[in-house]
């Protein structure tokens, strides 16, 4: 197993990529710290965890909450003795032309996506400092690199996210922990749930696999930049969109 006896909090688990990687990780090992806004989601995945044998809480968690992220960290530590792996997953999306967009739009994606993340690292650092070790995943996204027509506020929230692990992994690496982003292409999710059938099918179009991309094919890259197989990777973004941005 590739993640045996570790200990990994991952926001945003109660759905799509989440959701997906909360199980991927117990199947490899991992006991899994399921955080979401979303209780029923993360309810239902921490069973599924359990019925499948290995361990897991849910920790109710409002990204953009200091006080909830430290709260998650203190209750994960209680439970499990340590924290090896946070993944920065939770994510919103509140698509606008510039011109129409609001400061209400602009300040919550800003909130959950960007501070949200800047909280539960500040939360959680400490602990992998005092271990000496700990690896941290930020999910950006291929607009944070590329941008994309309606989605100020998500792409500097995305490109803010890659700068802040190109930072954090000059920072923090001489501590033993390792800071990396996976940006992802277009992943079908309950995200990407109202695209309406056209778009989708462009979108396969352009990506040289000629298909969408899974929550599954997420999970696996946050799995090996979690893992000590990535033990000599920090501070890289990897794509994950099937080629589209060749
Ligand atoms: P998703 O299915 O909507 O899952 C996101 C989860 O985050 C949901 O359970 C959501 O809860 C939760 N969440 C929202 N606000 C939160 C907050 N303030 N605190 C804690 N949790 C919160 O989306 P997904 O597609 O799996 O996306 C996961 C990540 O991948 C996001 O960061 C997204 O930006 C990124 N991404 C996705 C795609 C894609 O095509 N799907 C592409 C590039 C990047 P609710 O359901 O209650 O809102």
């Amino acid at each position: 197993m590739r993640l045996e006896n570790k200990v990994a909090i991952i926001t945003g688990a109660g759905s799509g990529i989440g959701r997906m990687t909360a199980l991927l990780f117990a199947k490899e090992g991992a006991n899994v710290v399921v955080a979401d806004v979303n209780e029923k989601g993360g309810m239902e995945v921490v069973s599924e965890i359990k019925k499948n044998g290995s361990d897991a809480f849910f920790a109710k968690l409002d990204v953009t909450r200091r006080e909830q992220s430290k709260q998650m960290v203190q209750d994960a530590l209680e439970k499990f003795g340590r924290i090896d792996i946070l993944i920065n997953n939770a994510g919103i999306i509140q698509d606008a032309l510039v011109t129409k967009m609001t400061e209400e739009q602009w300040d919550n994606v800003i909130n959950v996506n960007l501070k949200g993340a800047f909280n539960c690292i500040q939360a959680v650092v400490e602990v992998m400092i005092k271990q000496g070790n700990g690896a941290i995943i930020n999910t950006a996204s291929i607009v944070g690199l590329f941008g994309n027509v309606g989605q100020t506020n998500y792409a500097a929230t995305k490109a803010g996210l890659i700068g802040m692990t190109k930072t954090l992994a000059k920072e923090l690496g001489k501590k033993g922990i390792r800071v990396n982003a996976v940006a992802p292409g277009f992943i079908m999710t309950p995200m990407t749930s109202n695209v309406p059938e056209k778009i989708l099918e462009l979108m396969r179009e352009k990506t040289p696999l000629r298909r969408l991309g899974e929550a599954e094919d997420v999970a696996y890259a946050y799995l090996f930049l979690a893992s000590d197989e990535a033990k000599f990777v920090n501070g890289a973004v990897l794509c994950v969109d099937g080629g589209l941005i060749i």
